[in-house]
């Protein structure tokens, strides 16, 4: 059997090695538009904050390895139409022509969202995507004076943190009141936009962005917002990721409300054979149950391997997700799992709160941090459906813990009387997690819960 997989990012990955492993006689074959495959793109803000050294190390696996593993990708190649009837695709590039699936995996992934000014065609706006091209945008940030960040999306938020470091005098502009206005509560932010201004970040929230401004030789020199205007050598855009759903809904396959492609759990499409996964298709919401776009590359892993496994005659299901999230702001860790504040009230589900301040070590403990937590639950339940946390470390950790706990069904009671580790380079005697869920309980004047 032949598996076609269009995307060679962290979904077609993922699909290439679970077919292959499913299906060892089948013939897997990729194609993708980059130089490159298998390369941590999350990396890259890293490497130009220099807090990475090289880009080199941001690969996974070299060229040869896929050959000897079996898989076939044909690099800087783009497939240009998918004939769901004839079963083929056609391709541009290496091996050009139509050609024949028995299976196919669609992990076209994302594009960034067009800012929709005037002047997207100069030179000097940078998208942050393809290795190749971040490693030449690496040697412009050399000469790089001042740059405007447009949008505190998660990569803004790596790119406002990292620009600083290389002494470029970084402007960030959001249209929303605060930074990741759409994940994040303010309290949770402000931490980080107060390490922001420490480093000497200009953020102009409540701002829109009107035109990129052309210094007369198609080369942009700022950007004009609703609160004037801002010079710039460099515009980094991490507006939100929309899914590249192009080559899908020209095939006739179903597109969802978010954009993304409508999978059942097993990563199937609406067309019989043809699979997909990553940041092209949308997922359920565990709590909410609504349609989600645009996660993270661990999603779009994760969702290969279950559309790879599949198409290669296998049996594996994609659950509902709870979205923990984390990520290093400014001098701070912030994250978080399903709902916060600010976007459980906009979307009306009830929901009560409970908050605490702990630290993440022994009290006595060097280098021993704060950290904040802030835990939702469902009026009367009391079943938890959120969490928004930021501190000095033991985000990541306790934002995985969280999800579960979200999905299980766990409640503010449940977590009061969580069992920790105490040792004191790792943990302190209480658990803020605890404290919070304590909190909450004693809010609501039921403490014995
Ligand atoms: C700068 C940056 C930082 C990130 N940081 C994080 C992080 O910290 N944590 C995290 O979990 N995730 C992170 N991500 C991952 C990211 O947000 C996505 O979730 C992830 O890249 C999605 O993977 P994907 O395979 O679905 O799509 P993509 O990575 O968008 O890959 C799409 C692939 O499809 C190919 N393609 C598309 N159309 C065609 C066509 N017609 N023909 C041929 N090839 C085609 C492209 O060449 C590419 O190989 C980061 C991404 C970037 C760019």
């Amino acid at each position: 059997m032949k598996t076609v997989i269009v995307g060679g990012g962290a979904g077609g990955i993922g699909a290439a090695g679970a077919a292959r492993a499913a299906d060892r006689s089948g013939e897997v074959v990729v194609y993708t538009e980059f130089e490159d495959a298998a390369y941590s793109p999350c990396g890259i803000p890293y490497v130009h904050g220099k807090e990475i050294p090289d880009f080199e190390r941001l690969f996974l696996a070299g060229k040869e390895a896929y050959v000897e593993a079996g898989i076939d990708i044909h690099y800087s190649t783009r497939v240009t139409g998918i004939d769901v009837g004839r079963r083929v695709v056609t391709v541009e590039g290496e091996g050009e022509g139509e050609v024949g699936w028995d299976r196919l995996i669609l992990a076209t992934g994302f594009d960034y969202a067009d800012p929709g000014v005037p002047g997207s065609d100069l030179e000097g706006l940078y998208y942050v995507k393809n290795i190749r091209r971040a490693m030449e945008w690496d040697k412009v940030l050399d000469q790089t004076k001042v740059a405007v960040v447009v949008e505190a999306s998660p990569l803004g938020l790596e790119m406002v943190t990292a620009l600083p470091h290389r002494g470029i005098e970084t402007h960030l502009i959001d249209p929303h009141p605060w930074a990741l206005a759409e994940a994040a509560d303010p309290d949770i932010v402000g931490p980080v936009e107060d390490s922001w201004a420490e480093m000497g970040v200009k953020m102009h929230f409540n701002t829109a962005l009107e035109a990129f401004l052309d210094d007369g030789r198609g080369h942009v020199r700022g950007v004009r917002t609703s609160g004037g205007e801002l010079p710039a050598d460099l515009v980094v855009i991490c507006t939100k990721k929309v899914p590249r759903n192009d080559l899908a809904a020209a095939a006739g396959i179903q597109i969802g409300s978010t954009g993304g492609i409508v999978v059942d759990e097993r990563m199937a499409t609406s067309v019989s054979g043809v699979y997909a996964a990553g940041d092209c298709i949308e997922v359920p919401h565990g709590v909410a149950n609504i349609p989600l776009q645009g996660l993270s590359g661990s999603h779009a892993y994760a969702q290969g391997k279950v559309a790879g496994t599949n198409a290669g005659g296998g049996r594996r299901s994609y659950q509902p997700v709870y979205v923990p999230w984390g990520m290093v702001a400014g001098k701070w860790m912030i994250g978080g799992v399903a709902f916060g504040e600010t976007l459980a009230a906009a979307l009306g589900i009830p929901h009560v709160v409970g908050v605490a301040e702990g630290i993440s070590r022994a009290r006595y403990y060097p280098d021993n941090k704060t950290l904040r937590v802030k835990l939702l639950a469902e009026p009367g339940s009391l079943r938890l459906i959120g969490a928004q946390m930021v501190g000095g470390e033991g985000i990541k950790e306790r934002a995985d813990f969280l999800a579960m706990a979200v999905k299980i069904g766990a409640t503010l009671t449940d977590l009061a009387n969580l069992e920790n580790v105490y040792s004191p380079p790792l943990g302190a005697l209480n658990e803020p997690i605890a404290l919070a869920a304590q909190n909450a309980l004693a809010g609501l004047n039921r403490p014995g819960d």
